[in-house]
């Protein structure tokens, strides 16, 4: 479904606190790719964390050239950046960014993560996308987005899956919704307008990645007149969990 045939909504579909984890390959990801309905959703009296698979020591350039320096800034920016949007809970798990693989280990581990977390609602991006617009979209995008969603279904819900999680005092998940940021596939936009100014703002914290914050407030303010004039939207594919 192309994303021009999707009105834009105000999103006020669940009437009771959710609890939603977002899971994305680094720091930055979520206000990048969902800033507004992040700053949305935690107005809206949600509990938003998020759990990012690397710590973004491969984001360097000529100012942050050491990566395990980077690894430090980039976690205080991202405390920085989450808080503006009303998350305070944020957790790494260290795996080598710009490598993170898709494999059984890396699955099991995300499982016990969300085992850990019993969200109600888990948000990633699109493993499909290859390519957004004209850009080629990182190997880590594609591979956190697969891990997530492998890791929702059939693993985090089915006690036969990594079953010794479960010996270990987890339990299993009873995940209603998946949402998917990045898509070339989306069936459901939110008109975020009014969290333009808080996602930009979020923005600039990640001072390390952004250069000079404000010519890129100006810059993408520009984008976004182009795009959708004064509106701001992001869209997703949502997929809905069967609960036993
Ligand atoms: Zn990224």
């Amino acid at each position: 479904m192309a994303a021009d045939s999707l009105n834009p909504i105000i999103f006020d579909e669940w009437k009771t606190p959710k609890k939603i984890l977002i899971i994305l390959a680094h720091p930055d990801d979520p206000e990048f790719f969902m800033g507004g309905t992040i700053d949305h959703w935690t107005r809206c009296g949600h509990h938003v964390s998020y759990l990012l698979l690397t710590k973004g020591e491969r984001g360097v350039s000529a100012e942050y050239p050491d990566s395990e320096a980077l690894k430090e800034i980039r976690f205080h920016e991202q405390a920085d950046a989450a808080h503006t949007l009303g998350v305070t809970e944020i957790d790494y798990m260290d795996h080598p960014d710009g490598y993170l693989e898709v494999n059984l280990k890396n699955r099991q581990l995300l499982v016990a993560e969300i085992r850990r977390r019993q969200p109600d609602i888990v948000v990633s991006c699109d493993p499909q996308t290859l390519i957004h617009h004209f850009y080629l979209n990182h190997p880590d995008h594609r591979a956190a987005g697969q891990l997530a969603v492998d890791a929702v279904f059939p693993a985090a819900g089915n006690p036969a899956f990594f079953a010794e999680q479960l010996k270990e005092g987890l339990s299993v998940t009873k995940i209603e919704e998946v949402w998917l940021s990045l898509t070339n596939d989306p069936n459901i936009v939110l008109d975020v307008s009014a969290y333009w100014e808080t996602r930009l703002e979020a923005l600039r914290k990640h001072v390390s990645q952004i250069g000079d914050p404000d010519e890129f407030v100006r810059k993408w303010t520009a984008r976004r007149n182009e795009l959708s004039g004064d509106r701001y939207n992001e869209q997703f594919r949502r997929i809905f969990l069967r609960v036993s």
